[in-house]
Order: C-alpha cells, then sequence, then structure tokens
C-alpha cells in the first residue's frame, strides 16, 4: 500500500465475478495484443521498482512466464494480483491471492462455471507454499467473514497475512462499509485494507 509502483493490467479472466471492476478484463474483455518486449519497454519508463502484474486473470495470460522472467532480469519487485485459481511457475516476490466468496457468484449463464473454479484449494495451497503471499477477501456485508474464517482455516494461512477490503467503487459505499470492516479486521486479527486508488482519483480506468 502506497509504494509506487507500475501496473501491468492483462486483459481476459477465467472467472465472472457479479460485481467484477474491470469488466473490461473480464465480461467485455478489450485491449490491444502486445509482446512481452514491448509491455516491458513501457515499464522501462517509469522509475519505480515495484511492478504489479494484474489483470484480468494475469496467470491465465499467453506468455505471463516470460513477462516474469523480463521483470525478474530487470530486478524488479514483482506482485503478481490473482483469483487463485490456477498454478504456473511465474518469478514473482509476493503472490496477492485474492479468493473469490459466494456473493461473487453471478446470476446467468456463468454461474455453474464460476461457482465450480472460484475456490481451489490445492492451487491455493500451493501458491502459499511456493510465495510469499497475501490472501486478500473481497467483503461485500458482515456475514461474509464466516467463509473467510472457514477458508483461511482448511487453507492453514496466517491471519496477518490476510487481508480484508471493502466492495465497492463509490467512495460512500467504500466509507461506509470501511467503518464495520475494520472493526470485523481488528476482532479477527485480520488485516484492512482500504481501496487506495479510489479514494484517490475516483473509478477511473488507468490509475
Ligand atoms: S477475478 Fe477479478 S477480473 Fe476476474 S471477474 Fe473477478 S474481479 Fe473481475
Amino acid at each position: 500500500m502506497g509504494m509506487p509502483s507500475v501496473f501491468v493490467r492483462t486483459s481476459g479472466c477465467n472467472l465472472r465475478c457479479a460485481w467484477c471492476d474491470t469488466p473490461y478484463t473480464s465480461w467485455r474483455p478489450e485491449g490491444d495484443d502486445w509482446r512481452v518486449e514491448r509491455i516491458l519497454e513501457e515499464v522501462d519508463k517509469y522509475p519505480a521498482r515495484h511492478v504489479v502484474v494484474t489483470g484480468g486473470e494475469p496467470m491465465i495470460a499467453r506468455e505471463i512466464i516470460e513477462l516474469s522472467s523480463g521483470l525478474r532480469e530487470r530486478r524488479r519487485h514483482i506482485t503478481i494480483e490473482t483469483a487463485g485459481t490456477v498454478y504456473l511457475p511465474v518469478e514473482c516476490d509476493l503472490m496477492s491471492i485474492s479468493p473469490k466468496l459466494a456473493h461473487s457468484t453471478p446470476a446467468g449463464e456463468w454461474a455453474e462455471r464460476h461457482e465450480r473454479l472460484r475456490i481451489q484449494p490445492d492451487i491455493l495451497r500451493r501458491l502459499m507454499a511456493d510465495y510469499e503471499y497475501q490472501l486478500k477477501f473481497v467483503i461485500s456485508q458482515p456475514d461474509d467473514i464466516a467463509e473467510v474464517r472457514a477458508i483461511v482455516q482448511k487453507l492453514g494461512a496466517l491471519a496477518e497475512r490476510v487481508i480484508l477490503m471493502p466492495e465497492g467503487i463509490e467512495t460512500a459505499v467504500l466509507r461506509e462499509r470501511s467503518l464495520w470492516l475494520a472493526e470485523i479486521a481488528k476482532r479477527e486479527g485480520f488485516r484492512f485494507s482500504p481501496r487506495l486508488h479510489v479514494d484517490l482519483y475516483g473509478n477511473r480506468r488507468g490509475t
């Protein structure tokens, strides 16, 4: 949080969260096809040493292994933001895993596939074993914490690596949810994360 970082956003996702805040990478994926070398050249233009690879789901992006290797050669600190449903042997300093809770499941034709895929315990355990990790849960309502507790217990994750973040793209909604969520985080011994980019810039692309 607060570390100056370059963000690389891949388009395409194997899930379809009902509240996805980047539908242009999931429900209606868009974007240009860039070669790895071009992405690395763009990253080189920024002074930040930290690079966050996000999505969509970056772990299904073609050439994600090559991209991570290129960042490693440049001695960048690499964070990968993933829902934790796919394992690949990427280069990564922090695997920021965000398993999706039941409230993410949409109505309609994607419901069955999303529900079947959203929690993959074996893959989550492998990512947690092979990488420095954090588990970030998107929370809509206080009752969500029961599901978080069950997942954390099943995975044997350390409470200090669990982060609770309010769901929402509007400042007023985030403010209201942050107040009760911070209390839950204190009670459970989990960490709390605001949505800094929304607080600073509003829900705008490219921030
Ligand atoms: S996993 Fe992330 S990118 Fe994919 S649908 Fe859910 S919120 Fe959107």
